[in-house]
């Protein structure tokens, strides 16, 4: 069994799963889909302002965890560079046969680029596998966060939550 949020700073897949910012194994078959990764019961909620479909509640008291309305919510992403701890991700499984597109807030200088292949990194940081950039979005009203999309095999959809750039070494 993986170890949690307690031992290693990294939520495990069965702590995750029981939040309510996580979408159902239904839900994320059927096509894009915010994961809100928010496990600590801090006094945040921009996430709930920033969807234009309401599909956020945190409510009062502020320090509730996010709660995602899975049929609200389309997997548009703009609550992902809203959220200051980087907590939000979309998952499409339906972007290919084979692969998974996930969409993650990026803080990073030099910039992915599109159609560059990439390693994808888990949520600690290591690297996974390889992923190839589909998108990179950089806004005014996003401030400094960049959203990303990379697509990767569905296998690893769950665990790629970031990447990091070897810059000279072939990529
Ligand atoms: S992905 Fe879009 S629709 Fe879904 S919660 Fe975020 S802002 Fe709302
Ligand atoms: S904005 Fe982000 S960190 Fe704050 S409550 Fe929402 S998901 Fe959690």
């Amino acid at each position: 069994m993986e170890k949690g949020l307690e031992t290693t700073g990294i939520p495990s897949m069965e702590e995750l799963e029981k939040t309510p910012g996580f979408p159902s194994s239904k839900r994320l078959m059927e096509g894009p889909v915010a994961v809100i990764e928010c496990l600590q019961e801090i006094p945040c909620d921009p996430c709930e302002t920033a969807c234009p479909l309401g599909a956020i509640e945190v409510g009062k008291p502020i320090t509730n965890l996010p709660e995602l309305d899975e049929d609200k919510c389309t997997g548009c992403g703009i609550c992902i560079p809203l959220c200051p701890g980087l907590a939000i991700f979309v998952i499409d499984y339906t972007y290919s046969e084979d692969e998974a597109l996930v969409t993650f807030p990026y803080e990073f200088l030099p910039l992915p680029e599109e159609d560059s292949l990439v390693n994808a990194t888990d949520r600690s940081g290591r690297p996974l596998t390889k992923g190839r950039i589909v998108k990179v979005l950089a806004r005014k009203q996003f401030d400094r966060t960049v959203v990303v999309s990379i697509a990767v095999l569905k296998k690893y959809a769950q665990r790629v939550r970031g990447i990091v750039l070897n810059r000279g070494k072939g990529e």
